[in-house]
């Protein structure tokens, strides 16, 4: 059975990047009805941060990629915090040495530090130079006898070459000479990640290891991890590095790049993972727009590519339009409602005593004007505002054709003769609504946008708002023939 994993070392945020490495595994197990597992890294102690597996288990559940199985569904692979299973890397890196497959190394941080700077100097790559390598096993005892910290190092073997092939990135070969003898358990004897991320993926059954490029140069050393202990290495899959528009690599830790911010911002789910599928692969036709039951069948990691990926967010918003645009108005506005309150408690309040109708009148008009949901309080403030001031000056607008006042009022009395003579019928559409304004514009001499800019203004007191006739509708035509009334009054 394909058995994918997600492996985080929960440090901050889930990042934007990683939701597409959580994507990427679950679209491949779901596609083979196979399984997606969640494994939180923590060996790293001093970087560990609690709440942040809380928020990551919330985020995924918000997406809708929950792991297969996770504490309150357990399988046979628990504990899934490596920081639990510390007995189980113990046996392992016992095998190792007695293996003669990984040694003590008793070199001090001083040594160490010191070798790092000569090599520094010499420009030559950093690494350690096997000084406990040979150590005989009298030293060895004598050492563990005295007490003396120490690591336990892969005894990378020499001269020899390691091959493994990469689903995105093809066939990789390195010489093991320019392999490190790797840390693999700590001085605090915490396993390091390569130790404890092998075991794990040998133990969990995973069949899939796809993780993002940075990942690429350590894979060697797990290669030649997996032949020390006599396991057949899963099959790899580097994905690309995320790049800003300025094509340099994504920042670590702005808020911008937390999965949590474009929530905040009101991306819908389904345009978020659309988009960054499509970060990387390329599904090999010029349909762009996939639900996650598309992606599961399309997706194939052989169409991802080799480079690094931009992330643009004027792609992200064109995406999130295209989905707020399509999406059903009640369902949508189910939504919006719940991301109001989450994330904006007193305009959710405000808007709540308005009435379902009315909000959703709004909404249905505005859904296809705004790119993700935290623009449409500015938009819509003035439709919950009791009294708002009026802007006389904004009835002028020579590009509309009125160079003064006296036209505006022509067009106000227009629109107000025409929603008089409706009779306190509401209109049923804005469609009816604008064939009845066109008819009975064309009786006059005047042009479309004399009429409808300066109802548009009375209705809304803005420079931008959405249309004169979306707002008639909005306000239905009593609150509509007020506000005109009030304007004229007071021209
Ligand atoms: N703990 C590593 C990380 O957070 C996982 C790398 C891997 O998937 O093997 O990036």
């Amino acid at each position: 059975m394909i058995t994918t994993r997600f492996a985080p070392s929960p440090t901050w945020y889930l990042h934007i990047w990683s939701l597409r490495t959580v994507l990427y595994n679950y679209l491949v197990a779901k596609k083979e009805s196979g399984k997606f597992m969640l494994r939180i890294e923590d060996t790293d102690r001093s970087r560990f941060v609690e709440w942040s597996v809380e928020n990551l288990i919330e985020i995924l559940k918000k997406v809708g990629l929950n792991p297969d199985e996770w504490p309150n569904n357990p399988w046979k692979f628990w504990p899934y915090f490596q920081s639990e299973r510390l007995d189980i890397y113990k046996k392992y890196i016992e095998e190792l040495l007695k293996k003669d497959k990984a040694y003590y190394c008793f070199c001090s941080h001083e040594r160490l530090e010191k070798l790092r700077e000569e090599q520094t100097e010499l420009w030559i790559p950093t690494k350690y130079d096997g000084n406990c390598r040979f150590l005989s096993s009298e030293e060895i005892e004598e050492n563990l006898k005295n007490k003396i910290d120490y690591t336990v190092r892969l005894k990378v073997p020499k001269n020899k070459e390691v091959i493994f092939e990469d689903l995105v990135k093809w066939k990789i070969k390195v010489m093991t000479k320019d392999i490190d003898d790797q840390v693999l358990l700590k001085t605090d004897w915490f396993p390091t990640y390569h130790l404890a991320a092998v075991v794990d993926d040998h133990l969990m059954e995973i069949t899939h290891i796809i993780r993002w490029d940075e990942w690429t140069p350590s894979t060697p050393k797990h290669v030649l991890l997996y032949e020390a202990f006599g396991w057949t290495p899963p099959i790899f899959a580097h994905i690309p590095l995320l790049l800003g528009t300025d094509r340099k690599k994504l920042s670590k830790r702005t808020w911008d790049v937390s999965v949590e911010s474009y929530l905040e911002k009101g991306y819908l789910v389904e345009a978020l993972l659309n988009y960054i599928a499509l970060l990387g692969w390329n599904p090999k036709t010029t349909e762009e727009f996939f639900s996650l039951e598309e992606l599961i069948e399309k997706f194939e990691l052989k169409q991802v590519h080799k480079s690094g990926a931009i992330f643009d967010i004027e792609k992200l918003n064109f995406f999130n339009s295209h989905y707020l645009k399509k999406s059903d108005t009640e369902e949508l506005y189910k939504k919006f409602s719940d991301y109001l309150k989450k994330y904006d408690l007193e305009f959710f309040n405000k808007i709540e005593k308005f009435g379902e109708i009315y909000n959703k009148k709004i909404f249905h008009e505005m859904k296809t004007k705004i790119k993700k949901f935290d623009e449409y309080k500015e938009n819509t403030n003035f439709l919950y505002e009791e009294e708002s001031e009026l802007k006389i000056d904004l009835l002028v607008n020579p590009k509309m054709k009125i160079p003064d006042l006296e036209i505006a009022k022509k067009g106000l009395e227009i629109s107000l003769e025409i929603l008089k003579n409706r009779e306190n019928k509401d209109f049923e559409s804005i469609w009816e609504m604008k064939d009845v304004f066109i008819e009975e514009i064309k009786k006059t001499e005047m042009k479309n946008g004399q009429i409808l800019w300066p109802t548009r203004v009375a209705l809304s007191s803005k420079q931008f708002s959405i249309w004169a006739l979306e707002l008639i509708f909005i306000l239905w035509l009593k609150k509509s023939i007020e506000k005109i009334e009030k304007y004229l009054k007071n021209i």
